[in-house]
């Protein structure tokens, strides 16, 4: 048994993460300063032995003693991480020195979780992560796209100069239970106006494209990668490669709710990608894995869990 250290871990992937890590039979320190996760994320957890939830920012210093890390704290929507982006840009970069120099102290492992984004609006499709990316740095997505990037950049001399043992994901688009109604992302917004008969918002003509991953598949994906020997550091993109336009996506799931909405247009945001879908040549053979759940199956799922959102509000 291991006691490992989940920071964001009271957030859409970090509630997994740390339900995840607790069936494997570890002990979990969940650390948080709750700007976009919540404890109910957390609400079977919280009782349970093997588990410790402890409120703190890691862009201060953390003094715990653990056996390995999961650095996946930083909001992930454009709304949330474009609320203070020099909170952003600082849970990112001192985030990770923080966790990077309890991880030297202690000599243990360290993933970060990273992110398609360090891509930019990528000139090469789909993106493999050779790909050094196309990224504005003063716009409105920098606070988060540069952040990751500097954060790996951290990490991978702390790799070279330190000999610490990394482990770098690039996580592309996921989605799943568990994702905050309020976070402005698309299969929210999406499932939300469709269940509640209201207009689907598409931004710009909704030809831009993406590629899904239903959350199970992508907590899969990181635990192996921190199984990994020392020295396989990555980084690794890990998402599902079906690729699809937003128009396709918004009506998808129209038909599996079976909703009335009408289609809305809206202008697209400022540095907007217009593509993304991952080459994961490297997560199949380094990783042994591959995503295993259909964009039905994933959207029904999520669907269900909104639903009864929805009904408990009332
Ligand atoms: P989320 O917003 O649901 O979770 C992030 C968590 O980090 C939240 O619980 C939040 O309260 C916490 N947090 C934020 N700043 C913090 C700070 N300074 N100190 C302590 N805790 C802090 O987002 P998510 O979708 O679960 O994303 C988790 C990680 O995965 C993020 O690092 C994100 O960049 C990365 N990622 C996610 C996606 C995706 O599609 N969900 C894609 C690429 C990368
Ligand atoms: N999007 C949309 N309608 C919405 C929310 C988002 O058309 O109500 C689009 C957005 O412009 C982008 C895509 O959906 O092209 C994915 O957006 P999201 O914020 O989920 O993630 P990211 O842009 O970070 O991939």
């Amino acid at each position: 048994m291991k006691r490992i250290l989940v920071t964001g871990g009271s957030g859409f992937l970090g509630s997994h993460l740390c339900r995840k890590l607790l069936q494997e039979g570890h002990e979990v320190l969940c650390v948080d300063n709750f700007f976009t996760g919540r404890r109910q994320n957390l609400h079977d957890l919280l009782d349970k032995k093997n588990f410790e939830l402890l409120r703190h920012d890691i862009t201060f210093p953390l003094y715990v003693e653990v056996d390995e890390i999961y650095n996946l704290a930083c909001p992930a929507s454009p709304i949330h991480y474009q609320f203070d982006p020099v909170q952003t840009t600082k849970t990112s970069v001192v985030g990770a020195i923080n966790m990077l120099g309890l991880a030297k102290r202690l000599k243990v492992k360290i993933l970060q979780a990273s992110t398609s984004e360090v891509y930019g609006d990528p000139s090469i499709h789909p993106q493999t992560e050779g790909y050094w990316g196309n990224v504005n740095p003063i716009g409105p997505r920098a606070c988060y796209d540069e952040g990751k990037r500097c954060a790996e950049t951290l990490f991978f001399d702390y790799y070279r100069q330190h000999r610490l043992d990394i482990k770098v994901i690039r996580i592309f688009n996921t989605y799943g239970p568990n994702m905050q109604p309020n976070d402005g992302r698309v299969v929210t917004n999406f499932i939300l106006q469709a269940l509640k008969n209201k207009p689907i918002t598409i931004f710009g003509d909704g030809s831009q494209t993406r590629s899904f991953c239903y959350v199970d598949d992508l907590i899969e994906g990181i635990y192996r990668m921190m199984q990994t020997p020392k020295g396989t550091t990555g980084p690794v993109n890990l998402g599902n490669p079906t690729e699809f336009t937003m128009l396709e996506l918004a009506q998808k799931i129209i038909e599996l709710t079976g909703s009335h909405s009408e289609l809305v247009f809206h202008p697209l945001p400022q540095d907007d990608p217009k593509q993304r879908q991952p080459d994961i040549t490297q997560a199949k053979s380094l990783l042994d894995w591959t995503p295993t759940v259909s964009l039905e199956e994933g959207l029904g799922k999520t669907i269900r869990y909104f639903e009864r959102m929805i009904i408990d509000e009332f």
